[in-house]
């Protein structure tokens, strides 16, 4: 099963992504995971990759597509992936159009920009294990004090914007590329209210794939 989560920064993809992975045992390929990383080796690519990702702005599509590409056909003994954060741009989305990287699932995620700010802006890493926790939560005052958390670069108010600035300018058209074309794909298409509880929200995304002749077969 090859599945796709789309939406704007903090709209809940990452942890979706978690849970679906350890549900129907599926590896993430979660592009900005994979950049942070590259941008720790010493090579002029690194530092223009971090540069680019700490304004907030998007890495071109050639070093994107041919990284994705890459991963998946590194994931090829698993049956599937959960692809985090790509396609962000139409150029990115041609390539699942065209079926040079196949795809199953997309799940779009939507959400008001105003509640993105918010949850960015509590978003907490353990900079070790890179899990994220969120400011108030259960989750996080349990682990308060037994670990050190750090922000983001790009989880600043001011880089916030310009990201969701991206999302804008690249993202969104190619949401609107892909709804009004959605008779003629290869793929599913779901809309996923991004403001109900993360629970609900898998509970939807697990009731979908659940239904997944191809799924059946596997257990
Ligand atoms: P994320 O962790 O998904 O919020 O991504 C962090 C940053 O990585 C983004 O702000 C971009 O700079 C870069 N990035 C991640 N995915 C993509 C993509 N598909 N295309 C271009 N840039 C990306």
């Amino acid at each position: 099963m090859r599945i796709v989560l789309l939406g704007a920064p903090g709209s809940g993809k990452g942890t979706q992504a978690e849970f679906i992975a350890t549900q129907y045992h599926l590896p993430i390929i979660s592009v900005g995971e994979i950049l942070r990383k590259s941008t720790k080796n010493d090579t002029s690519i690194s530092k223009t990759i971090k540069n680019t990702m700490n304004n907030g702005k998007l890495i071109s599509d050639t070093i994107i597509i041919k990284l994705v590409k890459n991963y998946i056909s590194q994931t090829t003994r698993n049956p599937g992936f959960i692809l985090d954060g790509f396609p962000r741009t139409i150029a990115q989305a041609k390539t699942i159009e065209n079926k040079e990287i196949n795809v199953d699932y997309i799940f779009e995620f939507k959400i008001p920009s105003q509640i993105i700010l918010e949850r960015i802006k509590g978003r907490r890493i353990d900079p070790i294990s890179g899990k994220t926790y969120h400011l108030n939560t259960e989750n996080y005052s349990k682990n308060l004090n037994k670990i050190d958390l750090a922000r983001r670069i790009d989880d600043s108010e001011i880089i916030i914007k310009k990201r969701l600035e991206e999302y804008k300018k690249f993202t969104i058209p190619l949401i609107n590329h892909f709804n009004k074309t959605l008779n003629t794909k290869n793929f599913k298409y779901y809309t996923i209210n991004g403001t109900k509880t993360i629970q609900d929200i898998n509970k939807k995304i697990k009731n979908i794939l659940n239904k997944d002749t191809k799924l059946q077969n596997l257990f």
